[in-house]
């Protein structure tokens, strides 16, 4: 693959890879290896591991890595905080003119990293990956993330193509805007569309995991696709006041039917069978509402203890005080 570094930018311009890792001993060698093959020659750069609350050997894979070369530099998390807080670690401590974030496992192959800095070189401030329907994720995940996507779409009225990970290049310039955003609930991939600048998106095949197993459970992503909706959505909110109209009509309706049946018909049955299922809808719906606006409240108040959205307990090859934006 040629990599044209003197169209626009030339030879100055640095590029940092930010890689979040927990529990990955088994593919951070052969990822730097990899990438040091592809990366052009005549390229600065450097690659941020961040150990994300590994229980295994990760730390001292990472801190075997950075000695051998002074580009690997590691910053590890004091617990695991989670993918898009590892990654927005790895942003903080990242100093290059582009940051690429890819995964650890390989399953983001590092020979599209160079195709991703010729866009870049081109004036794309952010370039997207889309996952090319492989076949090798399982279907539950593939249709599951297809319907989330829709989903999300719909209520925040932004739009993130399926197959869109958390593979991409970004600017300096988003790089710093993207600090500046101070939620809880990060979601980069709807973030990233958020913060706007000229982007452009290129395919590519998603490999196999290398080595190890993934650590999204099913719970993790959950939680990911209601951080994602509700931090770029409030129609959750505004549905409730659509289906309390709705219900609130439906009850007068029932109301109407009631009085007919007793005032002018004049033979009203004991009629405790739809009273009580009308409650118990009602009462239902109230308290699926309730539950959203506490969850809504919920995240105002962590907003507003303002903590630190994730602490770095030692670093290599990098000052554990040179994290920006946190
Ligand atoms: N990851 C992380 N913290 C976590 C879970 C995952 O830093 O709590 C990293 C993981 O090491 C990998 C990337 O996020 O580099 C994607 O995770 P994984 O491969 O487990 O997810 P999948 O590819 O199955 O969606
Ligand atoms: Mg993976």
């Amino acid at each position: 693959m040629s990599v044209n570094c003197e169209v626009g930018l030339g030879h100055s311009k640095t590029v940092s890879i930010v890689v979040p890792a927990h529990n990955e001993e088994g593919n951070l060698t052969t990822l730097v290896e990899q990438l040091s093959l592809v990366l052009p020659d005549d390229l600065t750069w450097d690659v941020v591991l961040v150990d994300d609350g590994s229980v295994d050997e990760t730390w001292s894979a990472i801190e075997a890595l950075s000695k051998k070369d002074e580009r690997i530099c590691g910053v590890r998390l004091s617990r695991n905080f989670g993918h898009q807080y590892a990654l927005l670690a790895g942003l903080s401590y990242a100093k290059g003119d582009a940051v690429v974030m890819m995964d650890a496992d390989l399953q983001h192959p590092p020979n599209v990293v160079p195709v991703l800095l010729e866009e870049w070189y081109k004036g794309a401030k952010i370039v997207h990956t889309i996952r090319r329907e492989s076949g090798t994720e399982p279907l539950v995940k593939r249709l599951t993330s297809k319907a989330f996507y829709r989903v999300f779409s719909l209520l925040s009225g932004s739009t993130i193509r399926p197959g869109m990970a958390d593979f991409r290049l970004v600017d300096r310039l988003v790089v710093d805007s993207l600090l500046e955003c101070k939620e809880e609930g990060l979601f980069l991939r709807g973030l990233v569309n958020w913060v706007g600048f000229k982007s452009v998106a290129i395919e590519f095949e998603c490999h196999e995991r290398f080595s190890g197993a993934s650590s999204y459970t099913a719970r993790k992503m959950l939680r990911l696709a209601w951080d994602g909706i509700a931090s770029f959505s409030v129609v959750p909110l505004r549905l409730g006041i659509l289906i309390g109209l709705l219900t609130s009509f439906a009850a007068f309706a029932e109301l109407g039917y009631v009085l007919y049946v007793a005032g002018i018909q004049g033979d009203a049955v004991p009629g405790w069978a739809s009273a009580v299922s009308i409650i118990t809808l009602l009462f239902g719906i109230l308290f699926m509402f309730l539950g959203v606006i506490a969850e809504y409240i919920g995240r105002i108040l962590i907003e507003v203890r303002g903590r630190p959205r994730f602490i770095a307990s030692e670093t290599v090859g990098v000052a554990r005080d040179a994290a920006r934006g946190d």
